[in-house]
């Protein structure tokens, strides 16, 4: 039985996605920088916090974990290295939260410690990716530790998750990010009907979230990179063709850092 899955706006633009058990008790959240809306949408509907899965380190993904394990005592599954963590991941860990199972693949590049967990999905359910700040919709994180091969060997093991995986990212980055998309491979036919679909949703307080696999595949310019058109997006940033995929990849990641 898949949980029902709701994400709670928190600061500017980030989510914080959170799972419902089936009965309606308890709740489970993704990555939560701020324990205030956490601690609001379960008082409102009455959820016990059984729950908290963690993508990496930076404080508006980890900053409301003191007061909810303070107020909740929930069990905390993420990378090592952060204080109250009490169930520490590697690839290949599984993590089970309502009877749904969740595995641990490792996707460094934004931060070294970066982890993404993937529910495979069966006969009855779509899969699910939590995938913090690595893959977003129509882009992907900056790289503030990692490498260009690391996140683009990351990005890959996403890609290769089914086309109908529910990709949950933490930012609500869509519209900007298919701006950028569109100048870095304007003769993408994709990317307009899917700026008219996102800002339709955006125009009605809607999330954008989750995308999934094969719209990304489709319009998101950093799982492009193989592609000629961005090939050559590269090549104007660099003054002189990309040796190969991974420099397109850097080339038109450092592009968008600036744009
Ligand atoms: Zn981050």
């Amino acid at each position: 039985m898949i949980p029902r899955i709701h994400p709670l706006p928190a600061f500017k633009d980030n989510y914080i996605w959170t799972l419902i058990s089936s009965d309606g008790v308890s709740a489970g959240v993704v990555d939560p920088g701020d324990a205030r809306p956490v601690i609001e949408f379960l008082t409102e509907n009455r959820l016990r916090l059984s729950d908290i899965l963690i993508t990496h380190h930076h404080m508006d993904h980890t900053g409301g974990l003191g007061e909810l394990i303070e107020k909740y005592q929930p069990r905390v599954f993420g990378p090592g290295g952060i204080k109250g963590i009490d169930h520490i991941l590697e690839e290949g860990d599984h993590v089970e939260v309502f009877e749904v199972g969740f595995r641990v693949i490792e996707v460094p590049g934004h931060t070294l410690d970066h982890i993404a967990f993937v529910h495979d999905g069966g006969s009855h359910d779509t899969p699910i990716l939590f995938c913090g700040d690595t893959l977003f919709a129509a882009g992907c994180g900056r790289l503030f530790e990692g490498t260009p091969p690391q996140m683009l060997g990351s990005l890959r093991k996403l890609t290769a998750l089914p086309p109908a995986t529910a990709v949950h990212c933490a930012h609500e980055y869509t519209l900007a990010n298919l701006a950028f998309a569109t100048a870095a491979e304007p003769r993408n036919v994709k990317l307009r009907s899917r700026i008219k679909i996102e800002q339709g949703k955006r125009n009605i307080g809607r999330p954008t979230l989750p995308s999934n696999i094969e719209l990304e595949l489709a319009t998101n310019p950093f799982l492009r990179c193989d592609l000629p058109e961005l090939a050559a997006s590269a090549m104007r940033r660099l003054g002189r063709p990309a040796k190969d995929e991974i420099e397109v990849f850097a080339a038109i990641r450092k592009w968008k850092d600036n744009f």
